[in-house]
């Protein structure tokens, strides 16, 4: 069996359109330009990558950007006090905090200064709390694990009553990628370094979600054949024979996995598309919601 492969780009792409076409509307009826604002506190270069592309991508939908850069020195009541300061602005409908804060600043407190409505990127202790509540709704979720939902609901495959196992807890993916597919009823298995057993426990799902950043550690004989395959990670290999001396590979062995699976993204062009096109949801939907029309 060769696994139906899951084009994140495309769905992305698709997504954006619907997007775009929200912001037209909106600025048609005469309602403000939604507006994403990204803060960048100090230099690191992955993270100013990422702001570049999330700048780029409002730009390309008509979402206003507003890019703030504070030094790798700032103090916690310098970042929290431009968190408040956007949080007043009502041309600003969402604010995204890049992580990670370099060391010596407490995100959770920055995280917290945000205001709920504002809070794009899911992660606002009081939407992960809801997130992690029954019967409780956030009202945004962090955007790459709603981006994997969001994948296999595309597909249609269904996650209730599904055996799930994510592979990895952190903050920003497992933990919250495990609870939204609790709430939609699948039985979820969360790993980590300290599992025992990986391949054993793996084999057991229907829906298996790789988040541990591991260059391709996922083998065919951890997979259930006709299982469906999400894989998050997003890893620099050496590679000389490119022209940049690496290339980027996931957590899961694509080309061996994509043997027995049912359907598998390969990454990158999986979920790493969807991680800003949710982004860009979240904000257009925050601008329609403080427009009341949300
Ligand atoms: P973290 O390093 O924060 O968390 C990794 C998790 O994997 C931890 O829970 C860790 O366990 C677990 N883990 C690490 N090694 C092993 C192992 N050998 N066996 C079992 N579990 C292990 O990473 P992130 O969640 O931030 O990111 C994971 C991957 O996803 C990375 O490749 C990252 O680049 C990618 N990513 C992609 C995004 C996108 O596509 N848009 C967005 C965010 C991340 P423990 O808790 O015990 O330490």
């Amino acid at each position: 069996m060769v696994a139906q492969i899951i084009d994140g780009k495309k769905i992305a792409e698709e997504l954006r359109g619907e997007v775009g076409q929200d912001v037209a509307k909106m600025v048609e009826a005469g309602l403000p330009r939604p507006g994403l604002a990204t803060v960048l506190v100090g230099d690191n270069p992955a993270s100013e990558v990422y702001v570049r592309m999330k700048q780029k991508s409002c730009e390309k939908l008509g979402i206003e950007s507003f890019g703030h850069r504070l030094p790798a020195t700032a103090s916690q009541e310098e970042v929290e006090g431009l968190v408040k300061e956007l949080n007043a602005n009502p041309r600003v409908n969402g604010i995204l905090v890049q992580l990670p804060l370099p060391s010596g600043l407490d995100e959770e407190r920055v995280l917290n200064a945000i205001s709920l409505e504002k809070d794009v990127d899911g992660f606002h202790p009081i939407n992960i709390g809801r997130l992690a509540q029954k019967g409780r709704e956030p009202l945004f979720v962090p955007c790459t694990p709603a981006g994997c939902i969001y994948l296999i609901d595309k597909m249609g495959i269904p996650i209730e009553g599904a055996n799930a196992v994510v592979l990895g807890r952190s903050n920003i993916v497992g933990m919250p990628v495990a609870l939204l597919l609790v709430g939609r009823n699948a039985t979820v298995t969360i790993c980590h370094s300290r599992s025992r057993d990986l391949p054993g426990i793996c084999s057991q799902a229907d829906i298996l979600i790789a988040a541990v950043g591991r260059p391709d550690m996922v083998k065919a004989d951890w997979v259930k054949p006709g299982a469906t395959v999400i894989d998050v990670g997003t890893n620099r290999v050496d590679d000389p024979s490119t022209e940049k001396g690496y290339r980027l590979t996931g957590d899961v062995d694509f080309e061996d996995v994509k043997e027995v699976a049912g359907a598998i993204t390969p990454s990158p062009g999986g979920v790493g598309p969807m991680t800003i096109a949710m982004l860009l949801a979240n904000t257009v939907r925050s601008a329609k919601m403080a427009a009341g029309i949300g």
